[in-house]
């Protein structure tokens, strides 16, 4: 009997299945299809002209099937996924969450990843946070707090608001004045409020839109399994992304609270705030609006709320405010690539920004990102004229005008 061998049609998927597959698991992922080939996107990207494959590039890449050019070249690593192209694509395709992190995700499997972001991937698998700082010092920083901070792992009783302090505000020496500062606001405030301390680990949202998935999902499982032992009324965040990572990433590994930036909430109580902002700060004030409060997630208001209510304050708005807001380059693992994105661009767009400020002849450039503070602090050393423009959080400037502030 003769057996017959016939060779199999099912070919292996290519990479362009790969990337067009991964799409349809985001939301109007499969939008991709519509785009018009405008260039929009490419236009508005901070980064763009530095870019081989801006985001209409890489769909034309796409469509031509020959997404491996895209995946060999190392330019995506400048974007910092600050979603201006996603704001302005007349198609309507989420270019930031869909697009450009699929493309950073392929070149993590094919290895082509900058040193740099290597390591603060590396530091967060193995400490919980992308500093490589040890778990057992995450609430160190409130030492010395008056009243002091409540570590649910310690109080074990349950507390109306969960703070996710976040890395940078935990860690960072500069962004720990920011966490003491809003500890003594919502003490003020009468707030009950307890952290996780050594059992809360990064929000890893950054970690995802750097390609890394799965260890995004690793941080974000553990961070679910610490607050399923708690008990509390809602969570807070320091930091936009932790509050975009729980707003809208969680929910779907089945991880849902409710949640909210710290000046949602504090807006929320300005009327009890206002008795208390008694000291003047007098300055003329810019706010930089964070990708991942303002275009990512709409709040635009409370910050500024926050700010005119400050005695003194007088409120400019730089060129780019709002939905034109300009990244301070720290997104998207932009925080961990700035050797990477100078040798490409020979500046940096916190520097842009500074100037911005400086323009419109600012004191204060207020913040409320934990990366802004010292981005942007950085970027004051080398600015022209801008010697005089001091940096600092919304949370610190309200707890100067409560005439606590930080040393
Ligand atoms: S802006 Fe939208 S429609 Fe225009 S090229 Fe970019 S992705 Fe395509
Ligand atoms: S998310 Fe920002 S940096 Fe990335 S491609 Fe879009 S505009 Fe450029």
């Amino acid at each position: 009997m003769t057996v017959l061998v016939t060779a199999s049609t099912t070919q292996p998927p290519t990479l362009n299945d790969a990337v067009y597959s991964g799409l349809q698991l985001i939301e109007n992922g499969e939008r991709i299809r519509t785009c018009l080939q405008c260039g929009t996107c490419s236009g508005i990207c901070p980064f763009g002209h530095l870019m081989d494959y801006p985001p209409g590039k890489m769909i034309a890449a796409l469509r031509a099937g020959a997404f491996e050019r895209v995946v060999n070249s190392d330019s995506v690593w400048m974007c910092v996924s600050c979603y201006a192209c996603t704001q302005v694509c007349p198609a309507q395709i989420p270019l930031t969450p869909g697009l450009m992190t699929r493309a950073k995700e392929e070149m993590l499997l094919a290895g082509n990843v900058p040193e740099e972001l290597q390591h603060a991937l590396q530091f967060s698998q193995r400490y919980g946070n992308p500093l490589g700082e040890s778990p057992r010092k995450r609430a160190a920083w409130t030492k010395g707090l008056d009243p002091p901070a409540t570590i649910l792992g310690k109080a074990k009783r349950p507390v109306d608001v969960l703070w996710f302090v976040g890395d940078y505000p935990s860690y960072h020496p500069r962004v720990q004045r920011t966490a003491r500062a809003l500890a003594k606001i919502l003490a003020i405030l009468d707030v009950d409020f307890g952290i996780l301390g050594r059992e809360e680990q990064s929000d890893a949202d950054s970690q995802r839109l750097a390609g890394e998935r799965g260890l995004f999902e690793m941080l974000a499982e553990k961070n679910g399994r610490a607050f399923a032992k708690y008990q509390f009324g809602e969570i807070i965040t320091t930091d936009p992304h932790a509050y975009n990572a729980l707003k809208n990433e969680y929910p779907a590994l089945g991880i849902s609270y409710p949640v909210r930036h710290y000046t949602q909430f504090l807006a929320e109580r300005i009327d009890q705030l206002k008795p208390h902002l008694r000291r003047e700060v007098k300055a003329r004030i810019t706010f930089h609006d964070p990708c991942y409060l303002g275009r990512a997630n709409g709040v635009y208001d409370e910050p500024r709320a926050l700010l005119e209510a400050i005695p003194g304050v007088t409120l400019v708005e730089m060129f780019h405010h709002r939905q034109t807001s300009l990244c301070c380059g720290g997104g998207g693992g932009g925080m961990w690539l700035d050797g990477f994105q100078w040798e490409k661009a020979r500046s940096r767009i916190s520097e842009w920004r500074v100037q911005e400020a400086i323009k419109v002849n600012a004191d204060i450039l207020a913040v409320a990102c934990p990366y802004e503070t010292p981005r942007f602090e950085d970027a004051v050393k080398t600015a022209a004229n801008g010697a005089h423009l001091v940096v600092k959080d919304i949370a610190e400037l309200l707890a100067e005008s409560l005439d606590i502030e930080e040393e």
